[in-house]
């Protein structure tokens, strides 16, 4: 059978590192509505009902494909469930939706034999399809290992057989929390690990001749999910192989921090070409996934139209710069930060990236103004309180505020504005490249220099007089602007400079209406931003964008900072979206949690709806909340379970005693 045309990108993740160009995958057969080769980036979502409830599950499908999913996911905990798809996909196709349905099987190989002679695609967890997890660490001969294969190919083949004799398509989903022993053993819980995973699996769905595959490796870490997939690209194109892919970041909890989240892992492998089907897990109803996937997903689209109106490249034409990750000492597939060094103490260096945000048109007559920059100003004291997420920067452009600012907040003026300053404590100019060079006063301790990538190869850029007050403001006006600001960090590692950098991007949502506009900041932002600091690349980030609220713009800088692991300035929670696996209502218990533990600044609390996946997939959690039974809850400590099925009336109260036991706790103000 043919194995689809893999274009040889020998060490390579994607087709281009400056333009834009999507990975062609195969195209993957699912009902009647395919995946991959050209096919439109998919968009798709699960349910959270009891698959038992028929009308409940067909009811929330419907709403989801109204929202705009392409294929709807159902759990199928066991045989029961997997024979009752049967009943929903009547019912669906009933009411006239003819939307692909995936089951979702996690250890029960005999359910998920059922789903593939009903369902349109399956999808199996390598991680616990043929193997319960004991989290034992065994060093495996190779003979023991190729055993171990031997047995998960006689518990896999069977359902390999249905999915061919049935055109039942498959998606191979490995999670980072649920790696099997095996593989932790060899890999430990590594990208390498998740790619190996999934690749064994494929290995043996090939070797039966089945090429109907989907691959998905995902993580509540975006840094994490980045790199395995782009590790899973290149090793399956080394071996000839190119399955669409499944793009997700799972448990990226709700709100502003699940959709950031969920932007910096998923938008930076779009902007990289990859990605054939998105789902965004959120902690909220499913039908409010889709929408952001569309909204990831559509910048694409219209991105692709531009170019091909620009270039009318053919695929034979793809940029391949020779300009790529080889020649720089930079990895996608593993973190390092850009060495530079520090600029006088305010920024560079091993200092966590530095937030901007302007002010220019704020009203700088009254100090309440910088609340919204995270300095809270008392009337009655007449002092600022600063909290986790105080900018580090204003800029204020040719503005001259009337009242004192608080002491250790920089404040950036336009060159012209700045010299005339009386008092230029804390105050410093911002340059263009040629107002730089020409500039008679560079006295400010801190020099800040505007420019765009190409400015790299001017004669002005050749001479620059370098001292370590110098900083850059990195600006972009290309339409694949994060490859345009990558390539930059590229030539500045190949021309040995370790200036700081600080990474500008800006918005103009202005004809948009308020919701969408700020959901969209925080995706496009994440998806720019986010994509370059998961490289380690940004010392400073500074997301330009009238109309929008300051207080908006700095909690999406923060936050985009927390979900790179930047720079950690609040709680981290990683839940699970539920499926109809769940034990509570993920949503209230969420929000409990949090009204509780928000104040613990770089605490972890993985919250999952079940023990049958959760313990392993918040891995990279500190203390976890996890659905055991009916009102019944585990607490965890990092992966060991320390309190057993406790009521869930006091299962928040046991978790803060935990949290205080370890001396995290800290009292809220
Ligand atoms: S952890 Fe949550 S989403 Fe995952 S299987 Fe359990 S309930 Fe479903």
């Amino acid at each position: 059978m043919d194995t689809g045309t893999v274009k040889s990108l020998p060490g390579r993740y994607c087709n281009s590192l400056t333009e834009y160009s999507r990975f062609v995958t195969r195209e993957v057969a699912i009902g009647d509505v395919p995946m991959g080769g050209n096919n439109s980036i998919r968009i798709q979502s699960m349910t959270t009902t009891d698959t038992m409830d028929t009308i409940g599950t067909v009811e929330q499908s419907i709403r989801m494909i109204n929202a705009g999913c392409e294929y709807v996911r159902i759990t199928a905990p066991s045989i029961k469930e997997a024979q009752n798809l049967a009943e929903i996909k009547k019912e669906l196709r009933h009411r006239g939706y003819t939307t692909p349905i995936v089951a979702d099987i996690h250890f029960t190989p005999n359910a998920a034999e059922v789903a593939a002679r009903i369902v349109e695609k399956v999808r199996v967890n390598p991680g616990n399809y043929a193997d319960k997890k004991r989290f034992d660490q065994i060093d495996y001969t190779d003979a023991e290992y190729q055993g171990e294969l031997d047995r998960i190919y006689q518990k896999f083949s069977p359902l390999v057989k249905v999915c061919k004799e049935y055109g039942t398509a498959m998606r191979i989903g490995t999670n980072h929390g649920s790696l099997s022993d095996r593989i932790m053993s060899r890999y430990g819980d590594t990208p390498q690990g998740m790619v190996e995973s999934a690749m064994e699996f494929i290995r043996m769905c090939e070797m039966m001749n089945y090429y109907n595959l989907v691959i998905s490796m995902k993580s509540s870490n975006p840094q994490v999910m980045v790199q395995a997939y782009r590790l899973l690209v290149e090793t399956m194109v080394a071996e000839g192989m190119n399955y669409p892919l499944h793009l997700g970041v799972t448990e990226a909890g709700d709100g502003e921090d699940g959709r950031i989240k969920s932007a910096v892992g998923i938008g930076t492998l779009l902007e990289d070409g990859l990605g054939d089907t998105v789902r965004v897990s959120l902690t909220e109803e499913p039908e409010a996934e889709a929408p952001v996937a569309i909204a990831l997903v559509n910048r694409y689209v219209e991105r692709s139209r531009k170019l091909e109106v620009r270039s009318r490249k053919s695929e034979n034409d793809i940029d391949y710069s020779p300009l790529t990750i080889h020649h720089s000492q930079h990895s996608p597939y593993e973190y390092r930060k850009r060495h530079t060094y520090e600029a006088n103490a305010f920024i560079g260096d091993h200092m966590v990236p530095r937030v901007v945000v302007d002010l220019p048109h704020a009203n700088l007559k009254d100090p309440s103004v910088l609340n919204d920059a995270g300095y809270i100003y008392s009337p009655l004291l007449d002092k600022y309180n600063m909290g986790e997420q105080s900018v580090d920067f204003v800029y204020l452009a040719d503005q001259l505020p009337s009242f004192t600012f608080p002491g250790n907040l920089k404040q950036l003026y336009n060159y012209s504005t700045w010299q005339k300053l009386a008092d230029k404590t804390m105050c410093h100019p911002l340059f263009s490249l040629q107002g730089y060079l020409q500039a008679d006063d560079r006295s400010s301790p801190l020099n800040l220099v505007k420019i765009k990538p190409a400015d790299i190869d001017s004669d002005e850029f050749g001479s620059l007089p370098l001292d370590k007050s110098l900083v850059f403001v990195l600006e972009t006006d290309a339409l694949h602007g994060m490859a345009d600001q990558r390539t930059f960090f590229f030539k500045m590692e190949e021309l040995g400079l370790d200036i700081p950098v600080i990474i500008k991007r800006t918005y103009n949502f202005e004809t948009q209406d308020s919701g969408l506009k700020t959901q969209d900041l925080q995706l496009f932002a994440s998806t720019d931003l986010g994509a370059l600091l998961v490289d380690g690349f940004g010392d400073g980030i500074w997301i330009d964008a009238p109309g929008i609220e300051t207080k908006v713009i700095t909690s999406t800088a923060f936050g985009i900072l927390q979900a790179t692991r930047s720079r950690i300035s609040k709680t981290e929670y990683i839940s699970c979206p539920s499926c109809g696996r769940t034990l509570f209502d993920l949503m209230i218990t969420t929000q409990m949690i949090r009204s509780r533990t928000s104040h613990l600044k770089g605490l972890k609390i993985g919250i999952m709806g079940c023990i049958v996946n959760g313990p392993g997939e918040m891995a990279d959690a500190d203390y976890g909340y996890v659905g055991s039974g009916t009102d019944k809850v585990t607490l965890y400590r990092g992966k060991e379970a320390v309190k057993k099925n406790i009521s869930s009336a006091n299962a928040l109260d046991e978790l803060i005693s935990i949290i205080r036991e370890d001396g995290n706790w800290i009292e809220p103000n």
